[in-house]
């Protein structure tokens, strides 16, 4: 927006009226995808159908490449090819430099999923190149959240040993930018308060019991959503003696948010996913309640 402001010479007067008032705000930002910088860093794709144009040299070399190990071989039909694991991914951009050709880094975010399997590409997949913008967005979850549960929604953060890069994005959701209580979204301050749980970081060992302790402590339908690479993987941290590894290794996941982290209207985007849960396990609570 004050780039927008910068760019329109728009008069400091004028500005702060801008600044003072939410309608302006909202329609600078929000109602305008292109503000995101072209060279952002939100998704990685592959450019050309595989195993074509793969060799063996540039597989080892991208396998190589991988921190994280998101590429993998894949053999099909003898042909080698790369598989890339969108859960993984961090968002370096080394594979890119090693295979200009075969990668793309696009601006665009990857779509949240409900199982983690579906963040595996083997195929051209260009990525979510049509994004809804936030408002779209978040209109779309008001309505939703009318229908299913007839209320707003209460979201609890979990950091469990995130960098916190992940946190300034979801921190970002409540700024006057995005201002997400418009669209019936709030967060509070306890897990017993709350119908979805935001969780981040690979859940470090530390952090297990704290987070098997807060999922038993929130009430039915609970819904859990891993947001970034790290809570959906382990990302950097991958498995290791500190770390489980992601953090469906310690509670169930309904959602899986990729990125590294993801921007706002990527987390709005696993939200919306995640409210379409709310039915069938409000369904399930009543007949386990029901059975007693
Ligand atoms: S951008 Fe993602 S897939 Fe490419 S090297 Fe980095 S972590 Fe691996
Ligand atoms: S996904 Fe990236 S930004 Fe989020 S906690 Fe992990 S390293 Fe930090």
């Amino acid at each position: 927006m004050i780039r927008n402001i910068l760019k329109k010479g728009i008069s400091a007067k004028s500005s702060r009226d801008i600044l003072s008032s939410k309608v302006e705000t909202i329609r600078n930002l929000l109602g305008d995808t292109s503000v995101i910088p072209p060279n952002y860093r939100g998704s990685v794709a592959f450019t050309k159908p595989i195993p074509q144009m793969i060799t063996d040299d540039i597989a080892s070399a991208l396998t190589d490449v991988c921190a994280t190990r998101a590429l993998s071989v894949e053999t099909t039909a003898g042909d080698a090819g790369i598989a890339l694991d969108r859960s993984k991914c961090i968002l370096c951009g080394r594979c890119k430099e090693i295979a200009p050709d075969l990668i793309a880094i696009g601006n665009w975010f990857s779509p949240s999923v409900k199982r983690r399997q579906e963040m595996i590409v083997t195929s051209s997949v260009q990525g979510q190149l049509t994004e809804k913008s936030v408002e779209e967005t978040g209109i779309e979850l008001k309505i939703r959240l009318r229908r299913t549960l007839g209320r707003s929604l209460a979201v609890r953060e979990v950091d469990a040993g995130s960098c916190n890069g992940c946190e300034v994005e979801i921190t970002a959701l409540n700024n006057p930018y995005y201002d997400i209580e418009r669209f019936g979204i709030h967060f509070v301050a306890s897990p017993r308060h709350a119908d979805v749980l935001l969780v981040t970081g690979p859940a470090s060992s530390n952090m297990e019991i704290a987070l098997q302790r807060t999922y038993k402590a929130t009430p039915e339908p609970k819904i859990v959503i891993a947001i970034g690479a790290c809570a959906c993987s382990g990302g950097l941290f991958g498995d290791t003696y500190a770390t489980t590894g992601g953090v469906d290794k310690v509670v169930p996941v309904d959602v899986y948010v990729p990125g590294c982290p993801p921007r706002p209207q990527a987390l709005l985007s696993g939200l919306l996913l995640a409210v379409d849960k709310l039915p069938s396990k409000s369904e399930s609570r009543i007949s386990e309640e029901m059975k007693k």
